[in-house]
């Protein structure tokens, strides 16, 4: 049988912005982040939400702040019907709350038509409600989901996600830096290999250049622009890299006196709550960090400046200067305010440190047009220069293969990348793979947008043993069967005993005892003789119960018990229910309404039947039975002498000699059945002995002998049948 596990990107296949995904497995649904397209405006920014039943949606891991990974969330939550679990780290939330808030008001500020605003406050105070919070490394459970968060490096709080589901494990990176850089720790390999990975591939095969060298260009074009008297732009998404470039320049500042007299402002609104959540969270980030915090708080810059007013027509900027301004596309706000002032200047420089998301001005900018439009839509010049340095913390080529090599996972899906640089970083990746043999290769797929990716797997059919059963003491040998309960439970399978549910299973174990007063009026030695002619095994003994002296009888390993003598003209019946239990109570219970209901049946059942032709040995046999309606003859005794009844109905003539539990029969016929051992004028005589095993008639031992051959076996047959059919019944 075969598990399909269906991966289809909603958002950011084959293109960067807007990652979501939805993760189809063994009736569970995943979805793994909830981005919006910075490039795109309104509903056109989301990811293809429509091509889904929100409400299917069994659990949302987010894997980090960056609005292309979060950003639709309260559009998702408070305008679908969804209604999953969501969950994301700690800084995550803290983060994401303080973000969503700011973009928010950017949309309103912009916005025009109402149908583009995604979301209300209201909204986004209500999403926040429902998002769960995890810790990296701690595996939590939904369903039959179990997932762990490792670390992303990226920026605060981002992880990526391990999930194992039935039987299955994924590893989805979300956006992942390989580089410990000033403020956060690396990403880390998972303890084990998944068996698919879904990589983010936003580099492509480029390789970024020495974190020295990148951060010299980056402080030498900062330098050079403010030394001619320029301002220097440095578009900044309001959290995350921000705050690593911010630490750069300030140590940069620090060593070099000649510019600081030169202000750096960094103006976000949202500067000094971040700082705050950074410093809440500096226990996540690295060692050298977490040395200095103990020290000096690191986020208490010397040379930055928080510009809280963003009223750009206020802001003097006579003399030179370096702004982070967000947001870091220039799509609009503070960044694109400055931007439209200033790029007509060529004393002015703009800096983009990040990524340069497609259909976004940053990203035009740096093909270095003529002309760009502004915010008004009038056309101006671009004068000022434009430079490029990729602090974006996301792996190049170099980190991701050394990353996806070491996972060594059986399929991998590239995402969260340019088609070009996707299909680029898959060539180079297959041609690694043609080195090891073909069914070592992983697959690797680029799906775009809205084509599932299916993948097969051979349903693991196996269970393990657990509990008492498993406790064997020594390794179990090969073919060796075991019974016990198989539960399957959040696609694991398990057999228990019974008595073991409990602890290994959800599954409780009860019993349910039933108890019936049945009127009775007639004698416990009618009702004994009835039982133990129709049960085996049956015991009995007294009891005292409120006082009274009881007879008890117990059946079926004493899980059915007849109380007699509790309480006057009633019997007892109690029983723990089950498929064999409550057969037996109710023949009991049967039992006890017949022996009740007809007296007359206990003479009929103690006496043999008389019969018509038994002439001379019934008056024989006549003060015997009389004897033993008198003396309580035992059941054994009894059946001996129906048996001789049953004998004289084939053979008129058939003596008995009885001995206890045993009899022999002497049969004369003179019909013999081989014919050549007949004898004219001779009855044959054939011998017949039974013997009960004990008083009560249980199985019976039977030998006959004759010259007759056929006439014996058909003789022993009879016996046979007739001692089986009168046997009690074995409970
Ligand atoms: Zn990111
Ligand atoms: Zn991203």
């Amino acid at each position: 049988m075969e598990d399909v596990m269906r991966i289809t990107p909603l958002g950011s296949g084959q293109e960067v912005g807007r990652s979501c995904h939805l993760l189809q497995f063994r009736d569970m649904t995943i979805m793994l982040d909830i981005g919006i397209h910075p490039g795109y405006e309104g509903i056109n920014g989301l990811p293809f939400l429509d091509q889904v039943e929100p409400d299917q949606i069994d659990v949302l891991l987010v894997t980090h702040f960056h609005l292309d990974h979060a950003a639709s969330l309260p559009y998702l939550t408070e305008r679908t019907t969804f209604k999953g679990r969501i969950f994301m780290t700690h800084p995550t939330k803290a983060v994401t709350r303080l973000l969503l808030g700011d973009y928010l008001r950017l949309l309103q500020m912009r916005n025009s038509k109402t149908e583009d605003v995604l979301y209300t406050e209201a909204d986004l105070q209500a999403c926040m409600d429902k998002v769960e919070l995890i810790d990296y490394h701690t595996t939590v459970t939904v369903g039959g989901l179990s997932f762990h968060a490792l670390n992303a490096g990226h920026v605060l709080g981002a992880c990526m996600y391990f999930l194992d589901i039935g039987g299955r494990s994924l590893l989805y990176t979300g956006d992942y830096s390989m580089e410990d850089d000033r403020h956060l720790m690396a990403a880390e390999l998972p303890g084990r290999k998944p068996d698919v990975l879904m990589c983010e591939s936003t580099y492509g095969v480029q390789v970024h250049a020495s974190r020295a060298e990148r951060e010299a260009r980056f402080t030498g074009t900062v330098e050079r622009v403010v030394s001619r008297g320029g301002r220097c732009l440095i578009p900044v998404f309001a959290l995350g890299r921000a705050q690593e470039l911010l630490l750069i320049l300030d140590e940069y500042w620090q060593a070099n006196p000649q510019l600081q007299n030169i202000p750096i402002w960094y103006a976000s609104k949202l500067a000094s709550r971040a700082l705050r959540v950074y410093q809440t969270y500096a226990n996540m980030m690295n060692a050298r960090i977490r040395q200095q915090m103990d020290v000096s708080n690191p986020f208490s810059f010397k040379f930055i400046q928080n510009l809280k007013s963003i009223d750009v027509n206020n802001f003097s900027d006579s003399g030179p200067s370096v702004v982070f301004a967000s947001p870091g596309m220039l799509q609009s706000g503070v960044s694109r305010q400055l931007f439209d002032r200033w790029a007509s200047d060529p004393k002015n420089g703009v800096l983009i440190a990040g990524y340069a998301v497609e259909h976004t001005l940053a990203k035009e900018i740096m093909n270095q047009p003529k002309e760009v439009v502004t915010l008004e839509g009038r056309r101006q010049p671009l004068n000022c220069l434009v430079d490029y340095v990729s602090f974006s913390a996301h792996v190049d080529f170099v980190q991701n293969r050394s990353f996806i090599t070491q996972v060594d996972p059986k399929h991998i899906i590239l995402v969260h990348g340019q088609k070009d640089e996707m299909g680029r970083l898959k060539s180079a990746l297959l041609l690694q793979y043609r080195k090891l043999p073909e069914n070592k290769r992983p697959t690797i797929t680029m799906p775009p947008n809205l084509q599932t990716v299916s993948l097969k797997f051979a349903r693991r059919r196996s269970a393990k043993v657990m509990g008492s059963l498993a406790m064997t003491g020594s390794d179990p040998p090969e073919g060796e069967e075991v019974q016990g309960v198989l539960v399957t439970h959040n696609f694991t399978t398990k057999i228990v005993k019974p008595n073991d549910l409990a602890l290994y299973t959800p599954l409780r174990t009860g019993s349910i005892s039933s108890k019936l007063h049945v009127p009775f009026a007639g004698s416990i030695e009618t009702l004994r003789l009835f039982i133990t002619e129709m049960f085996a095994g049956v015991s009995e003994d007294k009891v005292e119960q409120d006082g009274k002296l009881c007879t008890r009888f117990s059946l079926h390993q004493n899980k059915v018990m007849l109380l007699l003598g509790k309480s006057d003209g009633v019997a007892i019946v109690e029983w723990e229910a089950s498929p064999a239990g409550d057969v037996i109570a109710d023949a009991l219970i049967a039992l006890i309404m017949h022996a009740q209901s007809s007296p007359a049946s206990i003479r009929l059942t103690s006496k043999p039947c008389r019969h018509p032709r038994a002439g001379k040995d019934e008056k024989g046999d006549a003060p015997s039975r009389k004897k033993s309606r008198t003396n309580h003859e035992t059941l054994s005794e009894n059946r001996l002498r129906m048996i001789k009844d049953t004998l004289l109905d084939q053979f008129n003539n058939v003596e008995a000699v009885y001995e206890g539990n045993m009899a022999t029969y002497e049969i004369k016929t003179d019909t013999g059945l081989d014919s050549d051992v007949v004898h004219e004028e001779e009855p044959l005589t054939c011998t017949a002995k039974v013997r009960f095993e004990d008083s009560n008639g249980g199985a019976a031992e039977i030998s006959v002998e004759c010259v007759d051959k056929k006439l014996a076996s058909n003789v022993q047959e009879c016996l046979r049948n007739f001692a089986r059919s009168l046997a009690p019944l074995q409970t």
